[in-house]
């Protein structure tokens, strides 16, 4: 099992964590924050996207134009729809892009459906949150244990637990990688616009009602009106609708 102690990181240059501290790149559009990362920190800078979000999507065109060999990571869980595994083939055949695609442990699923059953995640919050640390979250740190940044798709409208992200922080949550919010001041109109500019390809359950698109037994379409934050784990108290990928940043899902 990895530990922190595994991590292949490098200390953070005590330039950039000036630049970060001075608190000056806040005033830096999204991609000015990439072009930024870049050059400090590619190819140990990845982005993480769960192809379930516009977002995402708009951050990986961006970032392709910057720079064609950026990296992008995906956190299969296994229990993604097919709509999320076809718009990955998109991306593919779009951008020439090689994603790279982790994998939860088989060990730890196979002890935990065996413990739990496959369905456990609507038996209580305790096994959802299980289930989410097996498929998400021990993967996502251990991706982030060889990267010195991450670029993340959240932005601070999208809830009170997001207001007060910043561009270019250090996520303390995940042993002090640099993260980068491009989006973080931006509004879901800009990035609609975004998307209908470039032409940037979208997860197609958008479509059918879904504000993002997570695992397939844990995300739903919502009637108009209905809070987007409905469409996540629907069955449980609004205050618990966290994966632990972004913790305590996360409102109805994360999207990454
Ligand atoms: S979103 Fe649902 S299926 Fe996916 S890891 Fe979390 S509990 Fe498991």
């Amino acid at each position: 099992m990895r530990t922190d102690a595994d991590t292949t990181r490098k200390p953070i240059a005590p330039g950039i964590l000036a630049e970060i501290e001075s608190g000056r790149l806040e005033s830096l559009e999204a991609h000015e924050i990439l072009i930024w990362g870049v050059k400090n920190f590619h190819p140990r800078l990845s982005l993480a996207t769960s192809f379930g979000g516009q977002e995402g999507m708009v951050l990986l065109d961006m970032l392709h134009r910057i720079e064609p060999e950026s990296r992008v990571f995906l956190l299969d869980t296994g229990r993604l729809p097919q709509a999320t595994y076809d718009l990955v083939d998109r991306v593919r055949d779009r951008y020439g892009k090689n994603i790279e695609v982790l994998f939860p442990r088989a060990e730890s699923v196979q002890e935990m459906v065996r413990e739990r059953g496959l369905n456990l995640f609507y038996a209580s919050l305790e096994d959802r949150q299980r289930c989410c640390q097996v498929r998400k979250v021990e993967p996502l740190n251990r991706a982030l244990s060889e990267l010195d940044a991450w670029v993340s798709a959240l932005r601070r409208d999208q809830g009170v637990t997001r207001e007060k992200i910043r561009k270019v922080e250090i996520d303390t949550a995940h042993g002090g990688i640099v993260k980068l919010n491009p989006l973080a001041d931006w509004s879901f109109a800009q990035v609609e616009q975004y998307v209908s500019a470039h032409g940037v390809p979208v997860n197609r359950l958008h479509r059918e009602g879904y504000p993002t698109v997570g695992c397939a037994p844990c995300s739903r379409a919502i009637r108009p009106g209905e809070d987007p934050r409905a469409g996540r784990w629907w069955w449980e108290n609004p205050e618990t609708r966290e994966c632990g990928i972004h913790p305590g940043q996360e409102e109805g899902g994360s999207g990454i």
